[in-house]
């Protein structure tokens, strides 16, 4: 799933492709895809492009006070095109979910792998409609994001840092792979408690994160779409690493896998050495 640095990427590439351009069509590959029905994709059509924005993972095209804003979900993605093929996708067998042509010929899709689609776009007079972006935390790149702003919002929480760090409502941008690294930078254990964190550990952890997602906005920056997913697993030092060595300390990076996704950590690095308990694992060494 693209994150905070592969989505400002895309933003970036985006705003410099569409300069100057309109919006020429709206296609969508399913009825589902669009979760607004007022305005319709139609009202888009002849509008000049203003800015893209990003807004947490949300990617926001506007045109003219109508915002297209698109979330890629866990397997969307986007495809630009310098040429856009031609034919017009209608809802229901194509992969394509939605298709943006542009007043020079070119545009792009938004495709998304497997079969639970959760891709969402939206067609909005205010990005704030849409209720993932009026939900969403403060952006952790933001110049005002204070280690003090952070260090309040971490008090009292009795939550396991991993998953705050992943919890849109409180932080914007910030998904499964990061907050492995960002952990992994911070020396801290995953599943750590934020209400026990000291001061020492708080400003570590936000060191961690400005660190980490600064260094993975300028990788990706500049580089065009179809190289993003390479670039960032390029990046990652224990996250989806499972068996490989911590490139910190040398330790096996290890796993605690979920129903429906795992987390790599350090243990050298991040839990004194001692490794955290994983039902899945315990049940193959059975
Ligand atoms: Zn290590």
């Amino acid at each position: 799933m693209p994150e905070l640095p592969e989505v400002q990427a895309l933003v970036d590439f985006l705003r410099e492709r569409t300069d100057g351009l309109a919006i020429v069509g709206v296609e969508l590959g399913s009825i589902s895809v669009l979760k607004t029905y007022d305005p319709p994709p139609t009202a888009l059509r002849g509008m000049p492009i203003n800015n893209v924005a990003r807004h947490g993972k949300f990617i926001d095209i506007e045109a003219e006070g109508l915002h297209l804003v698109f979330h890629l979900a866990r397997a969307g993605w986007l495809r630009w095109s310098d040429s856009l093929a031609s034919t017009t996708i209608r809802p229901g067998k194509s992969p394509i979910a939605v298709r943006c042509r542009l007043s020079d010929g070119s545009g792009f899709d938004l495709t998304e792998a497997g079969t639970r689609k959760r891709l969402a776009a939206y067609i909005v007079s205010d990005p704030a409609q849409v209720p993932g972006i009026a939900r969403l935390g403060p952006d952790p790149m933001a110049d005002d994001f204070t280690l003090g702003e952070f260090a309040a919002m971490l008090e009292g929480r009795r939550t396991q840092v991993k998953g705050l760090l992943k919890d849109q409502g409180f932080l914007a941008g910030v998904g499964n792979a990061y907050s492995d690294e960002v952990l992994h930078a911070a020396w801290l254990s995953p599943f750590a408690l934020a209400s026990t964190l000291d001061q020492e550990q708080v400003q570590k952890l936000y060191a961690a994160l400005r660190d980490t997602l600064a260094g993975a906005v300028s990788a990706a920056s500049g580089k065009p779409a179809k190289e993003l997913k390479d670039a960032k697993r390029a990046g990652m030092r224990v996250h989806g690493r499972t068996g490989e060595a911590c490139p910190v300390c040398g330790d096996v990076v290890r796993e605690v896998s979920f129903a429906d996704s795992s987390l790599q950590y350090c243990a050298t690095c991040q839990t004194g050495g001692k490794p955290l308990a994983d039902r899945r694992m315990s049940r193959l060494l059975k």
